[in-house]
């Protein structure tokens, strides 16, 4: 937002409300804005108009022609205001404000609009129930917090378009009216009235588009695209987002990422923060080994630690016999966390893995010197003294270990890292910890079909060196699919993708897709692979959930404009509503209850 001497002067105003300085006493300026507050002080009327850019303090003397509209105005009130920029008197100086030093004695105010009683007060900490925020989100934008989020939005915005295209990509808009776009959400359909019966679907993503302009030889694509997921919501989401989304040509992953770097390096430095390039990298597999998630926080060190060794011949049947089914055992160290864990804490804990499918959570405690444990009565000396060893603890620590298959071990000490940091809040060894988390498994099964299902993406290529496994391992294939975490949030994902037509449909074929069904659906791309596809890969990045960290705000709906409730409703539009039977019958649909 750029305030400023010539920046927002119109035909109506010479300034706007958060423009003028010291340096501006004597001059005649005009300025429009809403009536925010007023107050009288002798007789004398104290206005603070203000605008998008700020505010500034009228002043309306009594018996001047300006006073009586400045009698009569209420709040948000909309005026237009000429006087003489003087500066304030000693004592009434407000070095907290830009305009602090200066007011406008008015000589004329112009009703431009009046307004009435407003539902909810705009002062910035009003406690006032998101819902009646969002049904007038007109009047919250005017609150300013979210406003400048807007603001802030439309900059990160020009500073990727500008980024992207020096570096020689075309923004291309792809359609909106498509058909069923995989990203593994349900579609929001459209039904079509010249074509009874058929729907369109709203895009998942411009996935399949954009991997048809690298075909068509367009080579480097982005766009700020909107991508329509019909999910049950949460705060993160919602039904509509923006994605940075980027497709190139005769690329690797590393140049993908190189790509992505240099553009949010531009957006931080931008934004006056300091981000370190090349971001670092790591095997997903890897990830799940040390962090327990596939986007580890890694603002913090803490690290899970594989200790199975150090059970190797316990006694203790918990450690022996997740051990003997080829099990781990594994452990994350809470630095001074023994006094925050009091025995209701670990009980909370102790559920939270529970209902992740852990049997237990076990813990060690060193207090007073000492090493305190409900295992301590099961396990030897030396195990013991062992495990004090392997982690290094100091008096006050608390080691936290859970037991079973590594592939579930891991997510369950993930949560248990995920609320040592929420709990223990220790130091951060970075304000902005970037990491890409690369090899995701190519497949996974489906609990429902049995069949093998994507991981993230369907077009996702497997890694060159593993293409054989397609006939003997598909489900230890590993992919070049790559996500950017940004602060323990999955900020982006993409892949280098296939572009041979016989390895796209093998995978569909694991898929448990017939020939006939991938044509249906996904014809359209896979037999533009048969025409000499490149080599391609792109990434999508979440632009909403960059702005909302950019803005340090939890809810994505403090950076969106008009944001959808939980339930997908716009309270302001009332959408989604029933249509009249009019339309219904031209769409030729029935509603049948
Ligand atoms: N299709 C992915 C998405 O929309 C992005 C990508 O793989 O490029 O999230």
């Amino acid at each position: 937002m750029t305030t400023g001497p010539d920046h927002n002067k119109t035909n109506l105003r010479t300034h706007d409300c958060g423009a003028l300085r010291d340096a501006d006493a004597g001059k005649t300026a005009t300025l429009c804005g809403w009536m925010d507050s007023k107050r009288n002080h002798g007789g004398v009327l104290f206005i603070s108009l203000r605008d998008l850019y700020g505010v500034t303090q009228v002043v309306a003397n009594p018996g001047t022609a300006a006073f009586q509209a400045a009698e009569e105005s209420k709040a948000e009130y909309v005026l237009r205001v000429t006087g003489k920029v003087t500066p304030r008197p000693q004592g009434m100086v407000n070095p907290k404000m830009p305009t602090g030093g200066i007011e406008l004695v008015a000589e004329k105010i112009e009703t431009l609009n009046i307004s009435q009683p407003l539902p909810f007060d705009l002062g910035e900490h009003a406690g006032v129930l998101e819902d009646t925020r969002l049904k007038y989100r007109y009047l919250d934008l005017r609150r300013g917090k979210v406003a400048r989020n807007l603001v802030l939005r439309s900059k990160v915005a020009g500073l990727v378009r500008s980024n992207l295209l020096a570096k020689g990509f075309n923004e291309i808009e792809t359609p909106m009216l498509t058909r069923s776009t995989p990203e593994g959400a349900r579609d929001y359909v459209v039904p079509s009235r010249m074509n009874p019966g058929h729907f369109y679907a709203l895009p998942q993503s411009p996935q399949v588009f954009k991997q048809l302009l690298m075909v068509a030889g367009m080579d480097r694509y982005f766009q700020l695209a909107r991508a329509l997921r019909d999910e049950d919501l949460r705060a993160d989401r919602q039904p509509e987002h923006t994605q940075i989304d980027v497709e190139m040509s005769f690329v690797t992953e590393r140049d993908v990422a190189a790509v992505v770097e240099d553009m949010l390096g531009a957006v931080f430095s931008g934004l006056g923060e300091n981000i370190e390039t090349p971001f670092p990298e790591m095997e997903f597999a890897d990830a799940m080994l040390r962090y327990g998630s596939d986007k580890p926080d890694l603002r913090y060190e803490l690290e899970i630690q594989d200790c199975s060794q150090l059970f190797k011949a316990s006694g203790f049947k918990v450690f022996a016999e997740a051990l003997a089914a080829g099990g781990v055992v594994r452990g994350v160290k809470g630095e001074g966390g023994a006094a925050v864990y009091s025995r209701g804490e670990t009980d909370k804990l102790t559920e939270t893995v529970k209902k992740a499918g852990a049997k237990g959570l076990l813990w060690f405690r060193l207090k007073d010197g000492k090493l305190e444990s409900p295992a301590l009565k099961f396990l030897s000396e030396a195990e013991t003294s062992s495990v004090k060893d392997f982690f290094d603890m100091k008096e006050g620590d608390i080691v936290f270990m859970v037991t079973g298959p590594a592939a579930q071990a891991a997510p369950q000490l993930g949560l248990v890292r995920n609320e040592l940091i929420k709990k223990l809040k220790p130091a951060q060894a970075r304000k902005w910890a970037f990491l890409w988390v690369r090899h995701f498994p190519l497949l996974e099964k489906d609990a429902e079909s049995g069949h093998w299902t994507f991981t993230h993406n369907p077009f996702t290529a497997p890694l060159t060196e593993e293409l054989p496994m397609l006939d003997t391992d598909p489900g230890g294939m590993r992919s070049c699919q790559y996500d950017l975490v940004l602060n323990g949030v999955e900020l982006g994902s993409g892949s280098v993708r296939n572009h041979s037509r016989a390895v796209q449909e093998k995978i569909f074929g694991l898929m448990g897709y017939s020939k006939e069904e991938v044509q249906r659906r996904f014809g359209m791309i896979v037999n533009a692979l048969d025409f000499g596809a490149p080599p391609h890969g792109g990434i999508g990045i979440g632009f909403d959930r960059l702005i909302g960290i950019l803005c340090g705000t939890d809810s994505i709906r403090d950076v969106i404009a008009f944001p959808k409730t939980a339930s997908g409703s716009c309270l302001m539009s009332d959408a989604p509503s029933a249509i009249d039977e009019r339309q219904l019958k031209e769409l030729h649909l029935k509603i049948t209850q």
